[in-house]
């Protein structure tokens, strides 16, 4: 009974694989004018993979499960639950009503992209509202009509209640913010040498520079182009990743994010891979692998030490006057600045607190659509000083609303504080720099795929951090790594 499960799972990952492919298509090469029909297709596509997760015979495997609970092995147990937790979600949403939403949010994105071409909220408005609407109704149906929010939340990190996010988010707004504060004013010259309009084309060779030292296995992936960078997965053996080429840090640094993400996806133990619990245990714990590289690691004088000179080979000419430390001072130099993706690795939180507080006023009814971009100028003005005068630097610079990724946003600062107290760990086993100076960047790429990666989704998120470091979750190495490296960057006392 169990084999037969296994290969009934194996319908659904196809169609989950193929929906994706479809996505990866929509966002990098499809022309513009298929977007309505690839919307369709994947909508058609999740309806008949929602049937496949609520039909008679997932429940008949189910039941049986359910029953030789106790005899299951671990991958079995935990297979067994997440189809269970499936089950009942969609059991609960109509059919229906779930596919037009899928289509929606497949659209979404051509609207969103087309509004921040144009300038125009009004064009993204009117999908926004539909899928804030969706949100609110699927969430109503179980059981969260007072806080739909929680359920959104929940659905990129199932471990984490609102009321833990909001404490989180409490403690970057009491100890962060502060922080943020003190930098901002410390009065310390650093150059802007890599701030300039150049050709990026070269940028693909140092981003291929990127991905190989960090080990990616490109047979089983590949770089593309993208209006907003992310990864995504057709399984552990087709692992894809975009960047863009509008800035010449930013565009390298998402590369070592994305790559941080298709590592997680690459590398599940050998009894995992191509099943259902293959791919990352939750959008945190995904964030965390994503940061980690693109800061802990990428940002460190150790790792900018081996790249310094890949650049240098490239863009001599361009970046006359760079030495290895101004480079290093200037992708760690903290700006107050509109775009999160290309944010400083101090102020990265305040972007996502301001996101977070403004979709809980989504969620609740307290703003309405055509209010979010003054709402969002307002946020960034009380937290950062400075207003977005473009909607591309404002409302519409991120694509995840477009496609009704409402909750999704506190994992990227809470995964930025899950690699922070990573990071500890490790360095209480050996120090993490002196490894990439000695060349062996393996040890910690090797540490994160022993204690991270191998697990796949097996251990849910909570579990997971506290197997690998030994403690719950504990956002304090995050302030503290923070207040380190940039008190000693701008010499002041934080
Ligand atoms: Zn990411």
């Amino acid at each position: 009974m169990l084999k037969e499960f296994y290969a009934y799972l194996d319908k659904l990952l196809a169609y989950s694989r193929s929906i994706a492919l479809l996505h990866f298509d929509m966002s990098t090469t499809a022309p513009k004018d298929s977007y309505p029909t690839i919307a369709k297709t994947i909508s058609v596509l999740s309806g008949e993979l929602f049937s496949l997760k609520v039909s008679d015979e997932m429940k008949k495997y189910l039941d049986y499960l359910e029953k030789e609970y106790s005899e299951l092995d671990d991958i079995a147990k935990r297979t067994y639950e997440v189809c269970k937790k499936e089950y009942d979600m969609y059991t609960k949403i109509p059919k229906d009503e779930f596919v037009k939403q899928k289509e929606v949010a497949a659209l979404g994105q051509s609207k969103w992209k087309e509004a921040r071409d144009k300038e125009d909220f009004s064009i993204f408005a009117p999908v926004l509202e539909e899928l804030i609407e969706y949100s609110k109704k699927f969430a109503g149906y179980l059981g969260f009509s007072e806080s739909p929010y929680t359920w959104l939340i929940q659905q990129y990190d199932e471990d984490f209640s609102l009321t833990e996010v909001e404490e989180y988010f409490e403690v970057i707004k009491s100890q962060l913010v502060p922080v943020v504060e003190k930098v901002l004013k410390a009065d310390k010259v650093i150059t802007n040498v890599l701030d300039k309009e150049i050709d990026l084309s070269k940028n693909k060779e140092v981003a291929n520079f990127i991905m190989e030292y960090l080990k990616y296995d490109l047979n089983k992936g590949l770089l593309s182009e993208s209006t907003h960078p992310f990864s995504i997965n057709m399984g552990c053996d087709d692992v894809r990743i975009t960047t863009r080429y509008e800035k010449f840090i930013p565009s390298l640094y998402s590369v070592m994010h994305e790559t941080g993400h298709a590592l997680y996806e690459q590398n599940p133990m050998d009894s995992l891979r191509n099943t259902i619990l293959s791919g990352g245990s939750s959008m945190s714990i995904h964030e965390s692998q994503s940061r980690f590289l693109e800061n802990y690691l990428g940002r460190s004088k150790s790792f900018i030490n081996k790249l310094y000179p890949v650049i240098m080979e490239k863009f001599s000419e361009e970046f006359v006057g760079l030495t290895e430390e101004s480079f290093y001072r200037e992708v760690n130099s903290v700006n107050a600045g509109f775009i999160r993706v290309d944010a400083d690795e101090l102020t990265y939180s305040i972007h996502v607190l301001i996101r977070f507080e403004i979709e809980k006023l989504i969620l609740s009814g307290k703003v309405k659509v055509n209010d979010l971009p003054k709402l969002w100028a307002d946020k960034y003005e009380e937290y950062l000083g400075i207003r977005p005068t473009t909607l591309k630097e404002g409302v519409l610079q991120d694509v995840h609303w477009s496609s009704g990724m409402f909750g999704y946003f506190p994992s990227y600062s809470i995964g930025t504080a899950i690699s922070a107290q990573l990071y500890k760990t490790i360095s209480k086993e050996f120090d993490v720099q002196k490894a990439v100076d000695n060349d062996e960047v393996e040890k910690v790429l090797n540490w994160l795929k022993e204690n991270i990666h191998q697990y796949g989704s097996l251990l849910k998120p909570k579990a997971l951090v506290k197997q690998a470091t030994g403690e719950e979750f504990n956002p304090k190495y995050y302030i503290e790594y923070l207040s380190k490296k940039y008190g000693e960057l701008y010499g002041v006392e934080l």
